[in-house]
C-alpha cells in the first residue's frame, strides 16, 4: 500500500505521537556480570563463561565500571539519578538468550525524569522528556545468513551474552518524525561526549526502537501504538516514521482501526511489515534479581559523577558560536565530534587569530574535503597546518590567493601545509617602490574609479588592491599593498 496518496489537508487533522527506545552497548572492557572480554568481532563463541552462559549455579558480579558509565549517561542526559535501583529478571526464552532471561531494571531503574532540548519547527527549542534510564545485559546473536550452512541453519554467537547496556526511554513527547531525527542525533552526541558508548549503529551498539500512533488533533486519548524495529540509521527511522503515520492515518481514513503490532522496516521497499501482532506480545513475568543485592549509590558517588562530566555539546556549541563568532551550523560542524572540537580548540587557541583558524577549516580545508568526499582525519593538512596557514594569513605573509594555491598543491599530492609551504613559499613583492608602480599604473588606467573613491565611495579601495594582485599574480605583500593604496588614493 504506497502511502503517499493523503491531502495536506488530511494529514493536518490528525497528530503523531512518538516515543523513542534506544539501548546503548558501554564501552567496558568486560562485560556486566562477569569477567568476559567485551569486544565486537571476536571469533564467534570465544568471550563466554559460566556466568553469561548461565549454567547452573554461576553467579553475576556487577561491573563498577558499567555503572559509572550508565551513571554518567544518566546525568548528562538530566536524569535523577536513584540512590538505590533494583536489578529484575526479565524472562523469556530466545536461542540465543541461554539463561532464558535478561537481567535488567524494572520498577526501580537507575535513573529517571531528563530530558533533551532538540530544535523545533518554529525555530526555538523543544524539551523532549526522558522517561528512564536503566541498565541490562545483551543477548547473543542468531546468524541466519553468511555461513556456508546458512541454508539449513542458524548459527549461535553467544559473545554479546552479558554485554553493558542502558536502555534509554524518551516520554511520548515527539510529534513529528523530524523531532525524533533530532532527538536521536543529540542523544547519541552527548552519549559520544561522555566517552560512555562508541555508539556505532552498524556494530550495534547503538539500537533504536521506535512507538508510533496517530490520533485526531486534540484527541485526549493515545491511538493503538506500533512498534518499528530494527532500523539501523536515523535517516531510516525518520524514514520509517514517515511511512508509518500515514499508513495509519490512511486505516483510519478508510473506517478501519489500527491495532497495537510490532512492524519491521524494509529499507529497500521503503516500508514497514507486520512482525508480530499484540496477542503475541511477551509477558516477562519480571522479578527481582535474586543474585544481586540492590544498587546503592551514596550521593557523594552521584556528585563525583556530576563533576566528571565534559562540557556537553550544546554547551559548547553556544560558547563557541559566542569565542569565535561561528554561524550556528558552522558551530555544529566543529563539535561534531568531541575528539576533533578538542584538537580545533587546542590548535586555535595557539593561532594569532582563533577565529581565522576555524573560518580556514571549515571553508578552505572542509570545502575541499567535501569535494573529494575525504573524513576530516583523512586530511592531507593537519590541524597545525592550518593554524600555520592562518598565522601567515593573519601577517600578511601570504594573500589568500596564495593560500589557495598552497592548499591545492597539499591535496593533488598529499602533503602537510608546513612541508609544501617550506618548499613552494611564494614569492612575494615587498618592494614598496614596486608596488608604487604597479598601484600608479592602475590609477592612471581607472581614472573613473579613481574619481568615486575620491568622492567618497572607499570601498572601491578593494578594487585597486585585486588590480594589483592580478598584475602580480598574487604575490605583492596583501598587508603592504593595502596600505600603499590608501594612502595613493587620498594623497
Ligand atoms: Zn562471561
Amino acid at each position: 500500500m504506497p502511502a503517499t496518496t493523503l491531502s495536506p489537508q488530511v494529514l493536518a487533522k490528525y497528530e503523531p505521537v512518538i516515543g523513542l527506545e534506544v539501548h546503548v552497548q558501554l564501552l567496558t572492557a568486560t562485560k556486566a556480570f562477569c569477567g568476559c572480554r567485551n569486544h565486537f568481532g571476536s571469533e564467534p563463541n570465544t568471550n563466554i563463561c559460566p556466568v553469561c552462559l548461565g549454567l547452573p549455579g554461576a553467579l553475576p558480579v556487577l561491573n563498577s565500571k558499567a555503572v559509572a558509565f550508565a551513571t554518567l549517561a544518566s546525568l548528562a542526559l538530566n536524569c535523577e539519578v536513584r540512590e538505590r535501583s533494583i536489578f529484575a529478571r526479565k524472562n523469556y526464552f530466545y536461542p540465543d538468550l541461554p539463561k532464558g532471561y535478561q537481567i535488567s531494571q524494572f520498577d526501580k531503574p537507575l535513573a529517571e525524569h531528563g530530558w533533551i532540548d532538540v530544535p523545533a519547527a518554529d525555530g526555538k527549542t523543544k524539551r523532549i522528556g526522558i522517561t528512564r534510564l536503566h541498565m541490562e545485559e545483551d543477548a547473543g546473536k542468531s546468524i541466519h545468513d553468511g555461513l556456508a550452512d546458512s541454508a539449513t541453519r542458524t548459527n549461535l554467537d553467544l559473545n554479546r551474552c552479558g554485554t553493558p547496556l542502558a536502555e534509554i526511554v524518551s516520554d511520548p513527547d515527539v510529534r513529528t518524525p523530524d523531532e525524533a531525527f533530532e532527538y536521536l542525533t543529540r542523544l547519541k552526541e552527548i552519549l559520544l561526549y561522555c566517552g560512555v558508548s562508541d555508539c556505532n549503529m552498524e556494530e550495534g551498539s547503538l539500537r533504536c526502537d521506535a512507538n508510533v500512533s496517530v490520533r485526531l488533533k486534540g484527541a485526549p486519548e493515545f491511538g493503538a501504538k506500533v512498534e518499528v524495529k530494527n532500523v539501523n540509521s536515523f535517516r531510516f527511522i525518520r524514514a520509517a516514521l514517515e511511512y508509518e503515520i500515514e499508513r495509519q492515518i490512511e486505516v483510519l481514513e478508510s473506517g478501519g482501526r489500527n491495532v497495537q503490532e510490532t512492524r519491521l522496516w524494509n529499507a529497500d521497499e521503503g516500508r514497514t511489515y507486520l512482525m508480530r501482532s499484540k496477542e503475541q506480545a511477551h509477558d516477562y513475568r519480571y522479578f527481582p534479581e535474586p543474585d544481586l543485592p540492590p544498587l546503592v549509590l551514596t550521593r557523594e558517588y552521584i556528585q563525583r559523577k556530576r563533576a566528571e562530566l565534559p562540557e556537553l555539546p550544546e554547551a559548547r556549541r553556544a560558547r563557541m558560536i559566542a569565542e569565535y563568532e561561528l554561524a550556528q551550523q558552522d558551530a555544529f560542524t566543529l563539535t561534531a565530534e568531541r575528539e576533533f572540537a578538542d584538537r580545533f580548540e587546542a590548535a586555535a587557541r595557539t593561532a594569532r587569530n582563533p577565529r581565522r583558524v576555524a573560518n580556514l577549516l571549515l571553508s578552505e580545508l572542509g570545502g575541499r574535503l567535501k569535494a573529494l568526499g575525504l573524513e576530516q582525519e583523512q586530511s592531507p593538512v593537519s590541524m597545525a597546518g592550518v593554524v600555520q596557514a592562518a598565522d601567515l594569513l593573519d601577517e600578511g605573509k601570504i594573500s589568500s590567493r596564495q593560500l589557495k594555491q598552497l592548499f591545492d598543491v597539499c591535496f593533488e599530492r598529499g602533503e602537510d601545509f608546513a612541508a609544501v609551504y617550506e618548499r613552494e613559499k611564494p614569492r612575494q613583492i615587498t618592494n614598496t617602490g614596486a608596488i608604487e608602480a604597479l598601484i600608479d599604473e592602475v590609477i592612471t588606467a581607472n581614472p573613473k574609479q579613481v574619481e568615486q573613491y575620491r568622492g567618497g565611495k572607499k570601498t572601491l579601495a578593494a578594487f585597486f588592491v585585486g588590480q594589483v594582485m592580478k598584475a602580480t599574480k598574487g604575490q605583492a605583500n596583501p598587508a603592504l599593498l593595502n596600505e600603499l593604496v590608501v594612502k595613493k588614493l587620498d594623497g
